[in-house]
């Protein structure tokens, strides 16, 4: 068994990254991190105000002037030496990471912190490519072009499942582009994210350029999407909290970026290889023990394949090895919470009234009891309009429906009210180019499920929300266009005036 990772003397000044420092929060809210995989409590910190959030922001508008004017190249290589910086800390950061999620040391490992690395390394080469359109004559008498401009503070909301990512994502487009940020991730997991910013600090990145407040939606959260000095708010989380925040930036007309839930749908046309989907859906279903907002949920399997898929998938469930993250071997490591783990056996429960569970369905015993554990979990037999094909459960459960046509396929898989991602196997390329013009997701992988790239997008389609995560489209969103027209003729009369007067 590895090492827990030890919070006792890093954070002793608080969860809260104010203008490169951490400091205490001042809500008058305890607030406690509890490891999930053990029920115990790691870390006791107080919960940021509405005062913690006033600071931050003061702190990201002194520091916006300096940021913003600093050239692309210098903004480019203080990224880069922090990608260095965070390299250096890739141990603590897996540490960190696998302590407050509970998530498998190798997923930490192989998955988070290199995610997040590399875009910040991403991002430092894309700080220098602030495309605008060139300086050209559109009319006769005047020259134009474009400038892209940093909005100025920028207020981030992020979820817990994949805390650092969630901080790389929001944070590294806005940073680029020149604006200055307040990031609140969730009270649950504040490690990494404090950690992410003191490594900007370490790299020279100026005090105050990104600051983190720890607190929860209601009261923190709620107080920087209301901040009257913050232009643009990025949220990651539910549907329910997204309407929530929107809501709140519509007062202030914040610009807005929303990431929200997702139902992912995962279609196994009849010409698929049957071994290569089996191994597909337990990976995607299962990864981050299903707390992803991409994750495999629904299987549609195309009848003549059903039965050997289904059995395929409770063979393969079967053999994932459920343990605590720091040990070795560890496939699947608890949910964030015993309050999550609940509402997850919730659907499952429910879902015994109506459907098969085929395997799973209950949370471990022994050595696990006390964690936050729930089984790897497949269900069949239950109809499209049932609460478990069409909710977003956040956790280790795959329904598996069986379907005839192909439009029938296609059509089941859009009928959710999410778009975020979905998937389609099959070895025809007609069969599959179709599936990706007609599936409404932000992302369909064709023959995979899961894999992101920091050059390409990521983000919804409809109740899954808009805005994108990293790739150049990320970093356009977090800049305003301006459009500057200078007159090149000198004259005091010009054609337009006559519409006017003369
Ligand atoms: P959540 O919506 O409960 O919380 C997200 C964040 O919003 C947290 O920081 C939380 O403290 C904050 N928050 C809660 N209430 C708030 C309020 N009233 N005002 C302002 N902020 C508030 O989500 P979660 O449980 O932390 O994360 C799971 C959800 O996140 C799932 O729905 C999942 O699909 C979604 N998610 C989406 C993506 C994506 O890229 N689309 C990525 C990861 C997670």
């Amino acid at each position: 068994m590895a090492q827990r990772f030890d919070v006792s003397d890093r954070f002793a000044a608080g969860a809260q990254y104010v203008a490169g420092k951490l400091a205490p929060g001042g809500s008058g809210r305890p607030h406690a991190v509890v490891d999930p995989a053990t029920g115990e409590r790691v870390y006791g910190y107080e919960l940021a105000g509405a005062a913690d959030v006033d600071r931050a922001v003061a702190a990201a508008r002194r520091a916006f002037p300096g940021w913003a004017g600093a050239t692309p190249a210098e903004r480019s290589d203080a990224m880069h030496r922090w990608a260095a910086r965070l390299r250096e800390l890739t141990g603590e950061l897996v540490h960190a990471e696998s302590l407050q999620c509970g998530k498998p040391l190798k997923l930490s490992a192989g998955f988070d912190v290199p995610g997040s690395i590399d875009n910040v390394a991403f991002f430092a080469g894309a700080a220098r490519q602030p495309a605008g359109v060139a300086a050209a004559e559109y009319s006769a008498e005047h020259t134009s072009y474009v400038r892209r401009e940093p909005l100025g503070v920028v207020g981030s909301i992020a979820p817990w499942n994949y805390p650092l990512q969630m901080a790389a994502w929001k944070v590294l487009p806005a940073v680029a582009a020149g604006n200055t940020i307040v990031l609140k991730p969730s009270e649950l997991t504040p490690f990494t994210a404090l950690m992410f910013a003191d490594a900007a600090r370490a790299a020279g990145i100026p005090d105050g350029v990104v600051n983190v407040v720890t607190g929860d939606g209601p009261e923190t959260g709620e107080a920087l999407a209301g901040h009257p000095d913050v232009s643009m708010i990025s949220f990651t989380g539910s549907t329910a909290v997204g309407q929530r925040v929107a809501q709140l930036a519509a007062a202030g007309v914040k610009r807005l970026h929303l990431e929200l839930g997702g139902k992912a749908p995962f279609v196994v046309l009849d010409d698929a290889d049957p071994e290569a989907a089996a191994h597909g859906a337990v990976a995607g279903a299962l990864i981050n023990s299903g707390q992803d907002c991409t994750a495999a949920t629904r299987a549609y399997v195309q009848r003549p394949l059903y039965d050997a898929f289904v059995g395929a998938v409770a063979d393969l469930m079967a053999g994932v090895r459920v343990g605590d993250p720091f040990a070795d071997g560890t496939d699947l490591g608890p949910l964030i919470s015993h309050a999550h783990r609940d509402r997850v056996a919730g659907f499952v429960d429910r879902a015994r009234g109506y459907a098969t569970v085929v395997t799973g369905g209950t949370a471990p015993g022994g050595d696990l009891a006390k964690g936050a554990y729930y089984l790897p979990t497949l269900v069949t037999g239950a109809p499209q309009d049932s609460e478990i094909v069409q909710r977003e459960v956040f956790g280790p459960v795959l329904a598996v429906l069986p379907f005839d046509s192909d439009d029938e396929g296609i059509a089941l898989a859009n009928d959710t009210p999410y778009g975020l991602a979905a998937s389609a196997w099959s070895r025809d390329v007609l069969r599959t180019g179709r599936a990706a013009r007609e599936i409404r997701a932000g992302c369909v992988w064709i023959n995979d499920h899961i894999p992101i790239l920091s050059e390409l997008p990521h983000g919804g389609y409809r109740a899954s929300g808009y805005g994108k995560d990293m790739s150049v489209y990320s970093f356009e969103e977090y800049t305003q266009i301006k459009h500057v027209m200078t007159d090149i003729t000198g004259a005091a009369g010009k054609p337009w005036h006559r519409t006017v007067f003369g």
